[in-house]
C-alpha cells in the first residue's frame, strides 16, 4: 500500500526550494557576503521599533480587523492620494496583507480561474507563476530585451488571446531594476482596455528609484486604476522585510472578492506593527529619503566592482544591480553564482532562475541593500576572482 505522503499529487511539481533560500543557505554555509537574497543588512528605524514597543505595551495584541487596522488604511489612502491623485476608500478599497506576497497571491487567486491566461514579464519575481498555476491559470511569458531597455508592446499585444484574463507588472522591477515609463503605462492602459484585462501591479520598490526618475504607479491613470490590484509592502520601505506587512488597493467590488480569500488565508495581520507603521507614515521623510540613500549604495557598489571586468546593466530602481560576465566566462550562471559564493566569498542570484525556460544570459544579480563596508569588501573580493 502506498504511504500517505507518496500519494500526494503535487500542485507544483516543477517547484523546489526558492533560489533565494538556496543561495542564502550557501552564503551561510561558506560564510560568504550575502548579496543574493534581497533584504537590508541594516536595521529599521529605532523610532519605528519604539512605536511597535509602545503599541505592544498598550495591549494592541489581539486580532486586528480582517481588512487591517483602520488608521493604517487611512494613512495608506492619504499617501496614495498625494502620490497619484487617486482616491481609495480606507473602509472598502484597502486591505492590509501579510506582505506583498499574500497581496499578490490573493489578487491572482481573485481573478484567475481554470484555463485563464496571465501575461507575465520575465525575468519575473518568483512568486507570480506558482500563484497562477495553483489557481489553474496558465502563465504566458513576454521576455524583456536582455539590455532591459524597453518593453515591446507589439510582442505583449501578440500574446493576448481570448483566454487572457490578467497582466502582472512590476515597477521598479525585480530582478532587473527597470522602471516603467509613462509611455509604458499608457500602452498598458490601451491594451488592458481593449482586451478587458485585470492588472496586478507589484510596486514594492516604489520608493527606491534613481537618477531623478519618478515612480509612476499603475493607479495614477484613472482608467487603469479601475482594473488594477495594486500590491505594496512596507518591508523594503522601512527596512523591515521580516515584518511581512503589505497591502492591496483595488476598487470596491474587486476588494470585496479579494477579502473573501484573504479572510480564510490569514484572516488578519499582526496588530501592533500596523498601528506602529500607521503612526510612522505621518512623516513622509521616512520614505522620501529612501531613493538617495540607496542611490549612494548603488554607486558605492558600482565603483567597488569597476575593475572586475563585469559589465553593468542599468539599475534604475529597486536594490539590485545586474552585471553581465559574458566577456569573462562561459560558465552557467547558477554554477558561477555557487562557485563565487564558495571560492570568492560573495553570493549573488543567477538571473536564469527568474525565467520559465532554461535561459542563460550570463548575468548575476547583486543586492546592494548592505552596509557600505560590506559593499566595499564584496568589491575587493570580486576584484580577486579568477574567472
Ligand atoms: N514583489 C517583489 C518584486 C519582491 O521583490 C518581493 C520581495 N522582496 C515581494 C514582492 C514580496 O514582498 P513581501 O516581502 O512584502 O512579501
Ligand atoms: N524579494 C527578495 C529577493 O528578490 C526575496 C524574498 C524571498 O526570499 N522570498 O531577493
Amino acid at each position: 500500500m502506498p504511504s500517505a505522503t507518496s500519494a500526494i499529487q503535487s500542485k507544483l511539481p516543477k517547484v523546489g526550494t526558492t533560489i533565494f533560500t538556496h543561495m542564502s543557505k550557501l552564503a551561510e554555509d561558506y560564510k560568504a557576503i550575502n548579496l543574493a537574497q534581497g533584504f537590508p543588512e541594516f536595521d529599521c528605524s529605532p523610532d519605528l521599533q519604539m512605536l511597535v514597543d509602545k503599541y505592544i505595551r498598550q495591549g494592541k495584541n489581539q486580532y486586528a480587523p480582517m481588512a487591517g487596522v483602520l488608521t493604517l488604511r487611512e494613512a495608506i489612502s492619504k499617501k496614495i492620494f498625494e502620490a497619484t491623485s487617486t482616491e481609495y476608500h480606507p473602509v472598502t478599497e484597502i486591505t492590509i496583507t501579510s506582505g506583498a506576497t499574500e497581496a499578490l497571491y490573493v489578487a491572482i487567486s481573485t481573478v484567475v480561474n481554470l484555463g485563464d491566461e496571465v501575461i507575465v514579464f520575465e525575468p519575473a519575481y518568483d512568486s507570480y507563476v506558482p500563484a497562477i498555476e495553483m489557481n489553474g491559470g496558465i502563465p504566458v511569458f513576454v521576455t524583456l530585451d536582455p539590455q532591459y531597455e524597453y518593453i515591446d508592446w507589439e510582442v505583449v499585444s501578440s500574446k493576448i488571446t481570448e483566454k487572457t484574463k490578467a497582466i502582472i507588472i512590476n515597477t521598479p522591477h525585480n530582478p532587473t531594476g527597470k522602471v516603467w515609463t509613462s509611455t509604458d503605462l499608457e500602452q498598458l492602459d490601451l491594451l488592458a482596455e481593449k482586451h478587458d484585462l485585470f492588472v496586478i501591479s507589484d510596486e514594492v520598490y516604489e520608493h527606491i528609484i534613481f537618477d531623478g526618475l519618478q515612480h509612476i504607479s499603475a493607479v495614477s491613470i484613472p482608467s487603469l486604476a479601475a482594473r488594477t490590484f495594486l500590491c505594496g509592502s512596507f518591508g523594503k520601505t522601512f527596512h523591515a522585510t521580516g515584518w511581512k506587512v503589505g497591502y492591496c488597493l483595488a476598487p470596491k467590488e474587486f476588494t470585496a472578492e479579494f477579502r473573501k480569500i484573504h479572510q480564510y488565508m490569514v484572516f488578519s495581520v499582526i496588530t501592533p506593527f500596523q498601528f506602529a507603521i500607521a503612526e510612522f507614515l505621518k512623516d513622509p521623510e521616512h520614505y522620501l529619503s529612501l531613493s538617495s540613500f540607496y542611490e549612494t549604495k548603488r554607486n558605492i557598489f558600482i565603483n567597488a566592482i569597476k575593475h572586475t571586468g563585469l559589465k553593468l546593466k542599468p539599475s534604475e530602481g529597486s536594490f539590485f544591480q545586474n552585471v553581465s560576465y559574458e566577456n569573462l566566462s562561459d560558465e552557467h550562471d547558477l554554477a558561477l553564482a555557487e562557485r563565487l559564493t564558495k571560492e570568492a566569498g560573495v553570493a549573488s542570484i543567477p538571473i536564469s532562475s527568474f525565467y520559465d525556460q532554461p535561459t542563460d544570459f550570463r548575468v548575476l544579480r547583486f543586492c546592494f541593500a548592505k552596509n557600505n563596508e560590506t559593499l566595499l569588501r564584496a568589491g575587493e573580493l570580486l576584484n580577486k576572482v579568477n574567472w
